[in-house]
């Protein structure tokens, strides 16, 4: 399999800009693209802010931060995603958007390289049957903030190889992360976890058991959480939790899983948390 000198991200929202910070601050070249030239430069600007933010405090030299920047090519056409030793997809969670681009990175990557994917909660079996190359195809779950957060959760489809799980977690590593194993069932472990949690606290909301600072200020001072179920929600994107929700609802079956109506009624609005300004709180 080589040497991961040339990392792919797909998607340069939140979770993809993120990737490809640490990926070029961890030396490799970085080709990081969106459907959009815009959209790459807004996640260009949001790699620039944060690697500032490093030089303000001393962790970082401005020379350093130039140096990862150039690390970083914009490209708004998948096929640029041949010249990638590994590809990471970081875009919109939705399943049938995901298997196009599968597919058409299956088309444009050299045979051996690693197609992984950052989805929440889509099953990896289900993306790598997209491709003629389901043992190189695996789950690759970065936290966000990608920057701030150690933990990459890498899941394994039926079908991964050995080969592939190894070089995935060395690459995490490589990264500074720290890796947890999980199968591929409906939410991972991460997500099989939070996300009911963070559902109950809005049906919290929804039942009028308490107000969003009440339900949050419960949880982290009760809990010790650092951040409350709601505030975390509107940092996560309202939609990414809905759409968690629905997988863990219709992958189980099981009516526990439920998204809450006022879940639905948000993301109808467009208040999708943090991204669009308003969430479960005002930004
Ligand atoms: P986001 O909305 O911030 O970014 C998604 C980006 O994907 C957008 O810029 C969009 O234009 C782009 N995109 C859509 N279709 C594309 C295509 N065909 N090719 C290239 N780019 C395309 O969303 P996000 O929060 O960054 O989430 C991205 C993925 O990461 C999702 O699968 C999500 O479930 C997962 N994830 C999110 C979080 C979180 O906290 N937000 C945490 C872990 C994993």
């Amino acid at each position: 399999m080589g040497d991961i000198k040339t990392f792919g991200v797909i998607g340069a929202g939140q979770m993809g800009n993120g990737i490809a910070q640490v990926a070029a601050a961890a030396g490799l070249d970085v080709i990081m693209n969106d459907i959009k030239a815009e959209f790459v430069e807004n996640g260009m600007a949001v790699v620039t802010k944060n690697l500032n933010r490093s030089v303000d405090k001393g962790k970082l030299s401005a020379g350093d931060k130039d140096a990862v920047l150039a690390r970083i090519k914009p490209s708004t056409d998948i096929k640029d995603m041949a010249a990638a030793d590994m590809v990471v997809e970081a875009a919109t969670e939705n399943e049938n958007l995901k298997f196009q681009i599968f597919k058409d990175l299956d088309a444009v990557c050299a045979e051996h390289v690693i197609l992984a994917t950052n989805t929440s909660s889509i099953p990896i079996g289900r993306i790598a049957a997209q491709t003629s190359r389901p043992d190189k195809v695996i789950g690759m779950h970065f936290m966000n903030p990608v920057p701030v957060m150690r933990l990459v959760e890498i899941i394994r489809g039926i079908a991964t190889s050995d080969e592939t799980f190894q070089t995935t977690w060395d690459l995490s590593e490589k990264f500074g992360k720290t890796p947890a194993q999980a199968n591929d069932f409906p939410g991972f472990i991460a997500n099989r976890i939070l996300l009911p949690m963070i559902n109950e606290a809005v049906y919290c909301l929804y039942h009028n058991v308490g107000k969003p600072a009440d339900i949050d200020t419960v949880m982290k001072l009760g809990m010790n959480h650092p951040m409350g179920p709601l505030a975390l929600a509107d940092l996560i994107g309202l939609d990414t939790c809905l759409a968690i929700m629905e997988t863990l609802y219709n992958g189980f079956k099981d009516s526990k899983y439920r998204p809450c109506p006022l879940l639905y009624k948000y993301v109808e609005a467009g208040w999708l948390g943090r991204k669009t300004g308003r969430g479960f709180y005002e930004y």
